[in-house]
C-alpha cells in the first residue's frame, strides 16, 4: 500500500512538472512571438516615419515640381493643368444653376439659386448617391446614360415651378474629379481614369460632350455649360465666401489640389487670354512623386496590384480609397508572420475589404475594451483577439493616417511656398516671422476623409504648424466646406456670365 502511494505521488509530481514545463515553454513562446510583433511594429513605425526635415524636403520638391510643370508640358509628374478659370465668384452672381458632380465614390446633383448677394445663396435641392460599383468598369454609354437618367429624375421633381417654364435651358456645370485636359471652360478631354475607374476607350473623349449627348438623347432641357474639376469647384465656393481663398484641396476618395497662379508664371501657355492676369491651375497632385516620399513595401505592393500601377503615387499614400487597404495589408502581414490574429483569415486577403471609414472608427474607438475594433476585426474574419492585439490595430491605424496627414500638410505647404506665402522671404534670405510680411491665406478643403476623420485633421494641422512655424501657421486658415465642389461649380458657371477680375494674387 505504502509503495503504491509512493509511486502515485511520484507520478503526480512528474505530471505536475511536465505541465509546468509545458506552460512555461508556451509562455516563453508567446513572449517570443509578441517580441516579434513588437519588432514588426517598430519596423513599421520607422518605415512610415515623416520627420520634419523630410517633410521640408518634400515641400521644396513640390514647389520645384510645380514650377517645372508650369514651364513645359510633361515637364513634371505634376500636370499643372490649365482650367481657363480666371474669374472666381464673388457673391454678386444671380440666377438658378445646376451642378452634377461625379466623384470617386459618390455623385451629387444640386440646384442653387443666387440672388446677387452672398447671403442670398440658396441650395434649393441636393442629392447625394453612391456610384454603383458596376459602373466603374462599364462603358461610356452606360456611365453617361446613368448620369443623364439621374438628372432626369432630379429635374422631374421640380414640378410646375420648373425653370423651363421661363423658356430658358437649365444651365449645368459638370463637376468632374478625374484628370482632364481642358480646352475651354466648357470642354475638355479625359487624360486617364483614376480611383478604381476603368471605363475603356474614353481617354481623349470630350467629357462635357459625352454628358451633353446623353442628356440630349433623353430630350432633357439641359445645357452642359461648364466642365469643372472638383478642386476648382471647391476653390470657387471658398472664394465666394472669402476672397482670401487662393487654393483648394480635396481629401476624399482621392486627393488633388488647385490654386490661383499668375498667368505670366504659366510659361507653357503662350497666350492665356485672361483678363485678370491670373488663372486657376489644377495641379493633379495625386501624381506627385519624389524620392523623399516614405515609400514602404506595403505601398509598392498596393501600387503593383492596382489598376493604375506606377501612377498616382502620392494619392495612393493619402487618398481615402487607399488608407484602409494599407492598414489591411499590414494586419495581413502581421498575421502571416505571427499567430496573434489566430488562423489567417481569407477575408483579410481580399483587396479593399477594409474601408477607410472603418480605419477611423477603430482609430477613434474610445471604449476601454475597444469594442469597435473587435467588431470590425470580426467582420474581417478575425473573431477573438486579446485587448493588447486590439491596441496594436489602433496603433497601425495611427501610423498609416499620421503619415497621410503629414504628407498632406507638406503638399499644402508646397503650394504656399510656390506662392511665397510660407513665410520665407525668398531664395537665400532669412525666414521672416514678421507678421506684417504675411498675408492672410485661406485654403479651402473638402472631402469625406477630411470632414469625417478627426485624427487626420488634427495630425494635418499639427504638421502644418511644425512646417510653417506658429506665426506663419496663424495666418493660414484651413476652411472646411461641405459639398463645396458641387456648389462652387454652379457658382463658377454663374460668375462666368459676368466679366470681372481677380485681384487677389
Ligand atoms: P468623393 O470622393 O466621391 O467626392 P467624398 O469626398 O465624400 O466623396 O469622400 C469619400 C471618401 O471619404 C470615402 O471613399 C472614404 O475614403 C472617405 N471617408 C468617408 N467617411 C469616412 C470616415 N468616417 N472616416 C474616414 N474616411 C472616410
Ligand atoms: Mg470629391
Amino acid at each position: 500500500m505504502g509503495r503504491v502511494l509512493v509511486i502515485l505521488t511520484a507520478a503526480a509530481a512528474v505530471v505536475a512538472c511536465s505541465v509546468a514545463t509545458v506552460m512555461v515553454r508556451r509562455r516563453i513562446k508567446r513572449r517570443r512571438k509578441w517580441r516579434k510583433v513588437v519588432g514588426l511594429l517598430k519596423e513599421l513605425e520607422e518605415s512610415f516615419e515623416t520627420p520634419l526635415g523630410r517633410l521640408r524636403q518634400m515641400v521644396d520638391a513640390i514647389a520645384v515640381e510645380m514650377q517645372a510643370g508650369l514651364v513645359s508640358e510633361g515637364g513634371s509628374k505634376l500636370k499643372m493643368l490649365l482650367t481657363f478659370v480666371d474669374d472666381l465668384p464673388n457673391g454678386s452672381e444671380r440666377g438658378t444653376y445646376y451642378a452634377l458632380h461625379l466623384g470617386g465614390s459618390y455623385f451629387r446633383i444640386i440646384r442653387v439659386h443666387l440672388g446677387g448677394q452672398r447671403s442670398s445663396l440658396e441650395v434649393q435641392d441636393i442629392e447625394r448617391h453612391s456610384i454603383p460599383t458596376s459602373l466603374l468598369n462599364s462603358t461610356s454609354e452606360v456611365l453617361f446614360d446613368f448620369l443623364a437618367s439621374s438628372l432626369q429624375r432630379f429635374i422631374e421633381k421640380e414640378g410646375h415651378e420648373s425653370i423651363s417654364s421661363q423658356d430658358v435651358k437649365r444651365e449645368l456645370a459638370f463637376t468632374f474629379s478625374f484628370p482632364v485636359k481642358q480646352t475651354s471652360l466648357s470642354s475638355g478631354v479625359l487624360i486617364k481614369w483614376t480611383k478604381g475607374f476603368a471605363i475603356s476607350e474614353m481617354a481623349g473623349e470630350d467629357i462635357a460632350e459625352c454628358l451633353q449627348g446623353a442628356v440630349d438623347r433623353r430630350g432633357l432641357d439641359i445645357h452642359v455649360a461648364a466642365l469643372v474639376n472638383d478642386t476648382v469647384g471647391a476653390l470657387s465656393y471658398g472664394h465666394y465666401h472669402d476672397p482670401d481663398t487662393i487654393a483648394a484641396v480635396v481629401f476624399g476618395t482621392g486627393s488633388n489640389a488647385c490654386y490661383l497662379e499668375r498667368t505670366d508664371a504659366i510659361i507653357k501657355c503662350q497666350n492665356p487670354r485672361t483678363t485678370s492676369g491670373s488663372m486657376v491651375v489644377n495641379m493633379e497632385w495625386g501624381n506627385f512623386w519624389s524620392s523623399r516620399l516614405p515609400r514602404t513595401s506595403y505601398d509598392i505592393e498596393l501600387d503593383a496590384e492596382s489598376l493604375n500601377s506606377n501612377d498616382m503615387g502620392f494619392e495612393k499614400m493619402i487618398g481615402g480609397m487607399y488608407l484602409g487597404d494599407i492598414v489591411r495589408r499590414i494586419i495581413l502581414r502581421m498575421s502571416q508572420e505571427s499567430d496573434i490574429f489566430g488562423p489567417i483569415s481569407s477575408i483579410l486577403s481580399t483587396p479593399f475589404v477594409l474601408r477607410t471609414n472603418s480605419v477611423s472608427a477603430m482609430h477613434e474607438d474610445d471604449t476601454p475594451e475597444l469594442h469597435e475594433v473587435a467588431t470590425i476585426l470580426k467582420h474581417l474574419g478575425v473573431p477573438k483577439v486579446p485587448l493588447k492585439v486590439r491596441k496594436l490595430v489602433v496603433k497601425i491605424c495611427d501610423v498609416v493616417t499620421r503619415r497621410a496627414a503629414r504628407l498632406a500638410a507638406a503638399g499644402i505647404s508646397g503650394i504656399l511656398k510656390k506662392l511665397g506665402r510660407d513665410g520665407s522671404v525668398g531664395e537665400g534670405r532669412r525666414r521672416s516671422s514678421d507678421k506684417q510680411m504675411m498675408r492672410r491665406t485661406v485654403v479651402a478643403v473638402e472631402g469625406g476623409l477630411y470632414s469625417n476623420y478627426r485624427m487626420f485633421r488634427e495630425y494635418m494641422d499639427e504638421a502644418l504648424r511644425d512646417i510653417l512655424g506658429e506665426d506663419v501657421a496663424r495666418q493660414v486658415v484651413i476652411k472646411a466646406m461641405e459639398d463645396g465642389s458641387s456648389i462652387g461649380s454652379a457658382l463658377l458657371l454663374a460668375s462666368s456670365h459676368s466679366v470681372r477680375t481677380i485681384s487677389n494674387i
